[in-house]
């Protein structure tokens, strides 16, 4: 079992704190579960692919957090469209 739970998502228009690059930047979020507890917490993060920028959003810590979250929250995301 060795599959990452983080997932990446960019974001379009964004512009990188670090580098000023445009469309390199991601957030992810990483799910982490304690052993033999209830208690799951999650960490937003947010990164640039043109430099080794990251940094950490916000930690949320859930109880009974389900395996399998449906991404439905903050529903309008939209895949990044480069103009042309
Ligand atoms: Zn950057």
């Amino acid at each position: 079992m060795s599959t990452s739970a983080s997932r990446r998502r960019f974001i379009a228009g964004a512009t990188c704190p670090q580098c000023g690059e445009v469309d390199k930047v991601f957030t992810q979020t990483r799910s982490m579960r304690t052993s033999d507890s209830e208690v799951a917490s999650e960490q937003r993060e947010r990164g640039c692919v043109a430099c080794d920028f990251l940094e950490t959003i916000e930690e949320v810590v859930t109880k009974n957090a389900p395996a399998d979250v449906k991404s439905g929250e903050g529903g309008d995301w939209s895949p990044v469209k480069l103009p042309e």
